[in-house]
């Protein structure tokens, strides 16, 4: 007797399709074959304790597994279920159409169902091929429930799961996450711009930033503001298109971080310690696990004290930070994961804090200086579009301001620049390819000639002369400008500090 039953295996953030074959013949060995990892030859055990639990019996006789496809090495425990459901439709004591159902669950001694990682991946492989239906542990429903188009039940146990197969009219479809849980990733206290009075430049900033999808570095000393700048920046961007909702969900629902559902909500903003390793930053691991950047998909990644990170963990930013993936590539797998995410990063000018400060003395020696600028120079630098100077607070003019723009003011207006730049070029200036530059980014003779003076006299790289014309396309965009002027460009060449003041 045998029966085929349907599963799913996450690999990197998306699922392969796995059949789990059962062969039942005289004999009294059981075998799981199919390249099955330690936890699944395991799976046995916790199987036939299960199937007993429930009140059903394991076969006494020779019993085969066969996983498929036969290449591919299944890790993990998520194929109990599936496994448990093949041995009782093989045995005879489950005669039901299978077909069309796919399962993913753990299971425990006494049958109770735990959850699997990557939920919403499986699903939206169950429901592309072509499987109308989706077994899964209670836990896992709600995230499973967000991919539309297949029926999803979440059940506590294996028991459960034989009488849903046999009955489905009796339970209940799972719906997505609703209301209170409807939130994005570490909830945000109510940050908002219009907490901070003053530092009017670097607000600017961080709305050209986030309006262009320009990486930023505000530089200052100590307790200038710049962390609690930072933080604001999420409330500003705009919210998360369904499509992005349900792509960075699903990061997150591979990382067993499946409390983390990204709908109607503002875009995640991860912050990751400096002392963070290189597979905490950019994935890996066995089973592989996604990293920062990933988990900052389609938001922000934002590095406190840039040049504290080490050296290979900055360094490693540079693939993702220009192809906004990441491949991990391991002796048992390949990936590639999305890492589309803004960089933004905050540092002091030098170890003590005070270099160039307008009222206290910098005790560092040029030396310590160069060799802290230059943790963070070169390749890396050359992907930050704005390199900000964030002046003492003390020491800003505090103008009597009438008025200061809500982080919502601030946000709409982010969300009008960003659409005029969609219609006119599909990506946002930060994405320009050099040859859209030379297009969208042209300047009047006028213009260029002054340009080209400003950039010999500050030395600045080729690549800067792209970097400030991307900026300066922005300013004009946010001025509502088809062409950039005068303006719009000194303000973007002031917006590269650390060229002009510091690396010099
Ligand atoms: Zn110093």
């Amino acid at each position: 007797m045998a029966a085929t039953v349907y599963s799913a295996a996450v690999m990197g953030i998306d699922a392969e399709l796995i059949t789990v074959e059962t062969r039942i013949s005289p004999g009294v060995q059981y075998f799981i074959i199919g390249l099955p990892g330690e936890s699944v030859k395991e799976s046995l055990f916790r199987v036939e304790s299960a199937i007993e639990s429930a009140g059903l019996h394991m076969p006494r006789q020779k019993v085969l597994i066969n996983m498929g496809p036969a290449g591919l090495r299944k890790e993990g425990a998520g194929f109990d279920l599936p496994i448990a459901i093949s041995i009782l439709a093989a045995s005879g004591q489950l005669d039901l159409d299978l077909d069309k159902t796919l399962f993913a669950g753990e299971l425990s001694l006494n049958g109770y169902l735990r959850p699997v990682r990557g939920a919403i991946a499986i699903t939206l492989k169950a429901r592309k091929a072509g499987f109308d239906t989706l077994i899964l542990p209670t836990e896992n429903s709600p995230e499973a429930a967000i991919v539309s188009g297949i029926k999803v039940y979440g059940l506590a146990t294996l028991q459960e799961v034989i009488a849903c197969l046999r009955r489905p009219s009796d339970f209940e479809l799972s719906l997505p996450p609703t209301g209170k849980e409807k939130v994005g990733i570490q909830p945000l206290p109510k940050l908002d711009f219009a907490d901070i009075s003053g530092q009017q430049k670097i607000k600017r900033a961080m709305e050209i930033s986030a309006a262009g999808g320009h990486n930023i570095l505000l530089i200052g000393p100590p307790g200038s503001g710049k962390t609690m700048i930072a933080n604001r920046l999420p409330g500003i961007m705009p919210k998360l298109t369904t499509e992005e909702a349900l792509e960075t969900t699903k990061i997150y629902s591979v990382a067993s971080r499946s409390d983390q559902v990204f709908f109607e909500s503002c875009r995640p903003f991860r912050k990751p310690h400096h002392t963070a390793s290189d597979i905490a930053m950019v994935g890996g691991g066995s089973p592989l696990m996604p990293g920062e950047i990933s988990l900052a998909h389609n938001g922000i990644l934002f590095l406190d004290e840039l040049p504290e990170f080490r050296k290979a963990v900055l360094e490693s930013l540079r693939q993702p930070l220009e192809a906004k993936t990441i491949t991990i590539s391991r002796a048992s797998y390949n990936a590639d994961l999305p890492a589309d995410f803004l960089l933004a990063a905050a540092m002091n000018p030098c170890p003590c804090g005070y270099f160039k400060h307008p009222g206290r003395k910098c005790s560092c020696s040029p030396e310590s200086i160069r060799r802290y600028l230059q943790k963070i120079s070169g390749p890396l630098l050359d992907r930050i579009d704005l390199q900000v100077k964030v002046p003492p607070v003390a020491y800003t003019a505090q103008q009597p301001i009438l008025k200061i723009d809500t982080s919502a003011t601030i946000a709409k207006r982010v969300l009008t620049t960003l659409e005029r730049q969609i219609r006119r070029q599909g990506v946002q200036n930060a994405s320009l390819a050099p040859e859209l530059i030379k297009k969208h980014c042209s300047l009047a003779p006028a213009e260029h000639e002054l340009f080209l003076t400003v950039l010999q006299k500050h030395q600045l790289s080729a690549r800067s002369h792209d970097r400030i014309l991307k900026v300066a396309r922005t300013i004009a965009d946010m001025a509502g400008s088809e062409n950039i002027g005068l303006l719009h460009l000194s303000e973007a060449i002031s917006l590269r500090c650390l060229d002009q003041d510091y690396f010099q």
